[in-house]
């Protein structure tokens, strides 16, 4: 039996993920989208589709890529109509 690496849950039945040298057990797959999934570097929400990889990082979608790449310019509104962010990108910082 193993323990899931996120929730520490002693399960029956877990299972592991391994992505690149990244390897983890889980007793679901919240658990595993948890630790394994990407965080869009832009909205924060977890990465589960294929997702739209630029130099910046990674984005949920191609909206918040391009939204992202503006965002250098010109100050983005709050875009919190999607997912509540897990983990927000480290960005919390005022320019
Ligand atoms: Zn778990
Ligand atoms: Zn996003």
């Amino acid at each position: 039996m193993a323990r899931c690496d996120v929730c520490g849950n002693d399960a029956p039945r877990t299972f592991t993920v391994t992505r690149g040298d990244q390897k983890g057990t889980f007793d679901s797959f919240e658990c595993a989208i948890h630790m394994m999934a990407p965080a869009c570097e832009h909205c924060g929400c977890r990465v589960l589709g294929h997702g739209v990889e630029t130099d910046e990082g990674i984005y949920c979608c191609e909206h918040c890529a391009r939204e992202a790449g503006a965002q250098h310019r010109e100050r983005p509104h709050a875009n919190t109509d999607l997912v509540a962010p897990a983990s927000p990108p480290s960005e919390s910082r005022e320019e």
